[in-house]
């Protein structure tokens, strides 16, 4: 299996060879996808990515820098079925997304792009909530949400803003999305061999000090959505990361991949 970064940045102003935040689980049968962040279909296609492999979309919350790309994922996986004459693996792509609000103002502005966006599959709405929200059984891929403090929330009210954990063969992997630091130990209860960290909202020391001060079992811990603890200066923020955690942590970059 192999992790596909497409966009590594937070929210900031436009930033050089940085996009904001995405990324793919990309397995035998399947690819899966996370925060949908500006040019990140543009960005994996050129990395040689079949789009109409994406059987699920998971947004974790909808600000712009993890939705601004989703109109053009969706326009984009149309255009590749309709050039390549092949439909998407799932028949279906799924998209799970805290707000109906925004999924369907997406497909508003689709509906009035090239012949009225019609499409040969369905996108499938998923409002996320705190459960397993999705198995693939092609793949051996489960999706668990974990809602997070990242947006306020009223008792009562729907949480809005949502961490994931995939559990893909016998691996697991936790997406942070964008998160406060005390949120961490609940997506990190058990072995977690990739840990998505989001640097936004917290600086990357404070990460690496807490999984190592509360033994979170954390084996690899990969830095993403990058805020200024790191842009400014990515490769002494790597080296100094390491003399906290140790060897096994990495600060993504756009338009890279990994295997796992
Ligand atoms: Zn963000």
């Amino acid at each position: 299996m192999k992790l596909h970064f497409f966009g590594t940045c937070s929210g900031t102003r436009p930033f050089k060879d940085r996009h904001h935040v995405s990324f793919a689980l990309e397995a035998d049968n399947g690819i899966y996808w996370f925060d949908a962040g500006e040019n990140c279909s543009y960005t994996a296609y050129l990395m040689g990515l079949d789009l109409t492999k994406i059987r699920a979309i998971f947004i974790s919350h909808c600000h712009m820098d993890h939705v601004g790309g989703l109109g053009n994922l969706l326009w984009n996986i149309r255009k590749v079925t309709g050039v390549e004459k092949k439909l998407p693996i799932g028949g279906d792509i799924d998209v799970f997304i805290p707000l109906k609000e925004t999924f369907d103002g997406i497909m508003a502005v689709l509906k009035n792009t090239e012949d009225n966006f019609r499409i040969p599959f369905k996108v499938v709405p998923h409002i996320v909530d705190d459960s397993l929200c999705y198995v693939s059984k092609a793949d051996g891929v489960e999706v668990r949400a974990y809602h997070n403090h990242h947006l306020p929330h009223d008792d009562g009210d729907p949480w809005l803003s949502f961490s994931y954990v995939i559990k893909a063969g016998d691996k697991r992997i936790a997406y942070s999305g964008d998160t406060r630091l005390e949120d961490i130990p609940n997506i990190l209860t058990e072995k977690t061999d990739v840990f998505l960290m989001e640097t936004g909202h917290n600086d990357y020391r404070d990460v690496c000090r807490l999984i190592r001060e509360r033994s979170l079992p954390v084996e690899k811990l990969f830095f993403i959505h990058h805020g200024k603890s790191i842009l400014p200066d990515p490769v002494s923020a790597e080296k100094e990361a390491r003399e906290i955690f140790g060897e096994n942590v990495f600060i993504s970059d756009d338009a890279t991949s990994v295997t796992i």
